[in-house]
């Protein structure tokens, strides 16, 4: 088939299908930036116009916590990114809608509207408190990563030394309770023993919202054929990450190579900046795009998503296999700087050969399963009938 068809076709594919973007650190910039998502807005990833023109459905919005907040101060940054969210949905209500089912999603799109789903991004958010765990659900959060990169008081991280080989007592309950909730577990960023308690706790399917393949990228937050067999053998879906430390190795190492110039511009941003971790993000990606220009860096295209996609599906199916960006909190790799770009993954995907059936599973069907899974499992679960 001709270049053109081929785009034509992925196009009508794309635009007919949900698709789920499960990872975006855009609430952050609500926060720090009073950015607004309604006008296309240069520096960021993620507003209303470039998720519609990328054919999004629906998004999970991180309400990520960096683990040097600890404490009741880490809930507390957690529920203002969530009011930041609120108010987005308030002030775009023909645009944006809260989602927190699947079948709410569907219903989003239905309406032309795009699901805003949330997902808490660090454990210690819940300060070692299942009180707060279940404010978090009763406000409509959905996933939340066990760990960001450090151990929590309950379960290690993969970028860090463990504390407590995997899940203690008290992260097994964590677990147990999201499960009652109906909230996804979410494995990315925690360490491969912690990943293996999960598996064998959790009573859902659990997910990867933003981790690629360790046999391409030897980065610790993407997962190991081992780890993604396990996923996928209980039901879970691994969503590929585009940020080009994950996505190439060659980056990866190039990127470790300049640890220190790279401390040197985060103390530099940090200064700048203080706290806010939006504008550090958007300055560390600038100075990135610098360094890329310069040489220090390799580019890296957007077709390595697709080959993490491929490898993927290789291994465990395409019904195990989903799309997390990271926007707006990672380095994106050449053509899929932003959430306009998401046509090109089909248009990739079909371009290998995959089907419009296996297509659908990767851009959203794999992440409703989930959902409508783990949503099954907490209605057992809370009529004491497991
Ligand atoms: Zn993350």
């Amino acid at each position: 088939m001709p270049a053109d068809v081929i785009s034509l076709r992925a196009r009508e594919i794309h635009f007919s299908t949900i698709v789920i973007d499960t990872h975006a650190d855009t609430p952050q910039r609500f926060l720090f930036d009073q950015f607004d998502m309604g006008h296309h807005d240069a520096e960021g990833c993620v507003d209303i116009p470039r998720l519609r023109a990328g054919g999004v459905s629906a998004i999970v919005f991180a309400l990520w916590v960096p683990v040097e907040i600890t404490g009741p101060a880490a809930t507390a940054r957690a529920f203002d990114l969530l009011a930041g969210v609120e108010d987005q949905i308030r002030r775009h209500p023909d645009d944006l809608t809260l989602a927190t089912t699947a079948g709410e999603v569907r219903a989003a799109r239905k309406q032309n509207k795009i699901g805003i789903l949330l997902g808490v991004e660090g454990g210690h958010a819940i300060n070692n408190d299942l009180q707060v765990l279940r404010q978090f659900a009763a406000r409509g959060v959905r996933t939340m990563t066990l760990t960001h990169n450090a151990a929590t008081d309950w379960a290690d991280s993969s970028n860090a030394a463990a504390r407590h080989n995997g899940l203690t007592d008290f992260g097994r309950e964590v677990v147990h309770e999201m499960n009652r909730l109906g909230m996804l577990v979410d494995v990315s960023h925690v360490s491969d023993q912690t990943f293996r308690d999960v598996i064998e706790t959790s009573r859902a399917p659990v997910i990867a919202s933003h981790s690629c393949c360790r046999a391409i990228c030897g980065a610790p937050r993407n997962l190991s054929d081992e780890l993604i067999l396990a996923l996928a053998a209980r039901g879970g879906v691994l969503h590929v990450t585009f940020h080009a430390a994950f996505l190439s190795q060659e980056y990866a190492n190039a990127s470790r190579a300049m640890a220190q110039d790279k401390a040197l511009l985060e103390q530099a941003a940090r200064q700048k900046f203080g706290m806010n971790e939006a504008q550090k993000l958007i300055e560390e990606q600038r100075t990135s795009d610098e360094w890329i220009r310069a040489g220090k860096l390799p580019q890296v295209g957007w077709g390595k998503i697709i080959e993490h996609i491929d490898h993927a599906v290789r291994l465990a199916g395409a019904d195990h296999v989903g799309l997390g960006s990271d926007f707006d909190g990672a380095f994106m790799p050449e053509g899929l700087e932003d959430a306009a770009q998401f046509p090109r993954i089909t248009e990739g995907l079909f371009e290998l050969g995959y089907d419009e059936t296996d297509i659908a599973k990767i851009l959203g069907g794999n992440t409703l399963r989930v959902m409508s899974e783990s949503e099954r499992v907490a209605g057992e679960l809370q009529q004491g009938n497991p």
